[in-house]
């Protein structure tokens, strides 16, 4: 069983295909994109890392103008179709507990399922992270998240803070900040820029330091957010606007804004809380798999405390790249977990 059907799940179901593992792929999304479908439509494919491509199905040179949305649910979809992935949607995995006989129980909205094993690629973007600060509930205008933005005309004329020191931070001030009626932006860290393009030696050291935490069992940290922030040319023109100024985090949030403790004072209508997302794995608590570290201890893919479940798309593998070939890795370990326990039933 595979449960996601973005970039992680559907490597994963392609691979468990061509290992000959028999599966289905439960997806809780209304239609093919994984997290993608839900991204706001000014974020044009131009604007994004990139995506990697799927197994065996390049996804070419599309029109770098279109909404990436579009383009990436419309090649998901293709890929779907092409390799006769057997996707349920929407189904929705509420939990995964013990069948009592070796296997898991996978409890959905639309019934329920027994699997012999369970590829995890449910993403982040179902679990958005906000941050608590003092004073956050007094504010008297609109605070939102990147889970709910839907691109910039919503703020023509406002007063917007943004809050939070990753990609999605930088591309909605260059774009907010020319409807705006002014921008703040605040971060706990300065910014480190990636000056130049993404190098791939840059990817493997990232990938390298997520590895050794999950394998240490603590929380994952985003293997985009080290990688430094990339330049693209709407954020390098925003820069050059003086749009990316940084000042600290604030202190507490008054009705009107957000102030520091050294007096200052910043009025804002709109609070944009860009401060990222965490792995969506709530309906796997049944199986207990933290570890005192508050991470789930992980060897590749497999969780180590219970091998029948492997997690693709997290930690080391939370980019379209990495996504890709962790399900690969997946497949091939659930393929050889499933032929060692039918030597050992004969
Ligand atoms: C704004 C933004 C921009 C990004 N840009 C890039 C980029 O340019 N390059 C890059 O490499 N990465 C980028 N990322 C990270 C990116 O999201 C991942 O790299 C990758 O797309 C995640 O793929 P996935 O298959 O792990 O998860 P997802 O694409 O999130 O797919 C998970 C699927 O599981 C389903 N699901 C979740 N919970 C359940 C459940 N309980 N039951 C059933 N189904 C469930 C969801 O509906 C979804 O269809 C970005 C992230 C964000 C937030």
């Amino acid at each position: 069983m595979v449960i996601g059907a973005g970039q992680a799940g559907l490597s994963a179901s392609y691979f468990l295909r061509h290992y000959g593992v028999e599966h289905v792929v439960l997806d809780g999304a209304p239609g093919p994109g994984g997290a993608w479908q839900h991204r706001w439509p000014s974020l044009r494919l131009g604007k994004v890392h990139g995506i990697h491509d799927l197994p065996d199905m390049p996804l070419g040179k599309p029109d770098a103008s279109r909404p990436a949305s579009e383009v990436v649910s419309e090649y998901f979809e293709a890929f779907e179709l092409r390799n006769s992935v057997p996707v349920k949607r929407p189904v929705r995995v509420m939990a995964v507990r013990e069948n009592g006989d070796g296997r898991l129980l996978v409890v959905t909205d639309k019934g329920e399922w027994v699997a012999r094993a369970v590829v995890n690629a449910t993403g982040t973007w179902e679990r958005p992270f906000w941050p608590h600060y003092p004073g956050q509930a007094s504010f008297a205008g609109r605070q939102l998240h990147t889970f709910d933005y839907n691109g910039p005309e919503e703020m023509t004329g406002k007063r917007v803070v943004v809050v939070g020191g990753g990609a999605s931070a930088t591309q909605a001030l260059a774009e907010i900040s020319l409807v705006g009626a002014s921008t703040t932006w605040v971060t706990r860290q300065p910014p480190i820029w990636r000056e130049g393009p993404f190098k791939e030696q840059d990817g493997r050291a990232a990938v390298a330091l997520v590895d050794e935490r999950v394998r240490a069992g603590l929380p994952p940290v985003s293997v985009v957010g080290v990688t430094g922030l990339g330049v693209t040319p709407d954020v390098a023109e925003a820069r050059a606007r003086g749009v990316m100024e940084r000042l600290p985090m604030f202190d507490r949030v008054v009705p009107d804004g957000v102030t520091w403790d050294d007096g200052r004072h910043v009025r804002a209508d709109v609070i944009l809380w860009a401060t990222g997302f965490r792995a969506a794995l709530d309906h796997l608590r049944p199986l207990h798999l933290r570890a005192p570290g508050g991470g789930i201890l992980m060897d590749g893919t497999r969780v180590v405390l219970d091998p029948r479940v492997h997690l693709v798309g997290y930690g080391p593998s939370a980019s379209t790249v990495g996504a890709t070939r962790a399900g690969r890795a997946a497949a091939r370990e659930v393929r050889d977990l499933l032929a060692k326990r039918a030597v050992s039933a004969a």
